[in-house]
């Protein structure tokens, strides 16, 4: 498996906080990578600093060998990197279409903004009730539902890297299934490399290949999935003690 995406030493501060101190990390072709840890060990800082929303005080990010610092963020869709940021952050006052028509903007010169209505098709096949919804204000929509076009608003630049910022926080038990569904289905089939942030654990090292753990702005634990479900810091602290069959 090649690596598409290499983090190397990457330092984030805010003001006097240092968010990141040093986190190398990668995520391989057709892979799936979760990213664990408590409140504020840095997992959304990380994929800031990989999509640009936060500038990097040193180290590298590398896409398919390409050092990021030299593409500007407007080129990143284009590129095949895709950020579904925490807490769903969907255009409230903009239709369900209207919101995945503004993610394409991005890859509009791309085959998947050329063929926008079909990128759509497949976005509503991923989350039929999305389709259901297309003339609804974002607003208005559960939050499970805001949750769902915030990933199809991703997908729809057909990324071949998704960050995903916590996609079941604070969903039902219901909808979080649905979306780890969607999570498996575009990896399977379309081969997308998910780099997946979670605070749900169990969930995140069950689909996923490989994890990190961050506390405290470094990688305090890293390993197969399966390693770590079995490992016994990883069971105390964050799957709640009990025994994860791989
Ligand atoms: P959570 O799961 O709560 O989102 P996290 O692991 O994603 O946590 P970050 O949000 O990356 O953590 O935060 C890492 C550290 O940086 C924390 O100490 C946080 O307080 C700090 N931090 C994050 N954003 C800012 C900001 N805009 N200004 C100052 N400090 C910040």
């Amino acid at each position: 498996m090649g690596t598409v995406l290499a983090v190397k030493d990457l330092v984030v501060n805010y003001g006097a906080v240092q968010a990141l101190k040093g986190v190398t990390l990668e995520l391989g072709d057709r892979d799936i990578v979760a990213v664990l840890g408590a409140n504020g060990a840095g997992k959304t800082t990380l994929l800031k600093s990989i999509s640009h929303i936060q500038p990097i005080r040193s180290g590298s990010v590398l896409f398919n060998g390409t050092d990021l610092a030299t593409v500007p963020a407007y080129r990143l869709a284009e590129l095949g990197i895709a950020h579904v940021p925490e807490g769903r952050q969907v255009f409230a006052t903009l239709t369900t279409e209207e919101n995945l028509n503004v993610g394409a903007y991005g890859v509009r010169n791309q085959p998947a903004g050329k063929q926008l209505a079909k990128t759509k098709d497949w976005v509503f096949g991923l989350f039929p009730i999305l389709k259901e919804r297309r003339k609804q204000l974002a607003g208005t929509l559960s939050g499970g539902e805001q949750q769902m076009l915030a990933i199809g608003r991703g997908l729809i630049s057909k990324p071949r890297v998704l960050l995903l910022d916590e996609p079941s926080l604070g969903l039902a038990p219901i909808i979080v299934q649905e979306i780890f569904r969607v999570i498996r289905q575009i990896h399977e089939e379309e081969g997308v490399s998910i780099l997946l942030v979670e605070q749900n654990a169990r969930k995140a090292l069950g689909v996923a290949r490989y994890g990190y753990i961050l506390e405290l702005g470094k990688v305090a634990i890293e390993g197969e999935a399966c390693d770590l479900k079995n490992d016994e810091r990883v069971r105390a602290a964050y799957l709640g003690g009990s025994k994860v069959s791989c």
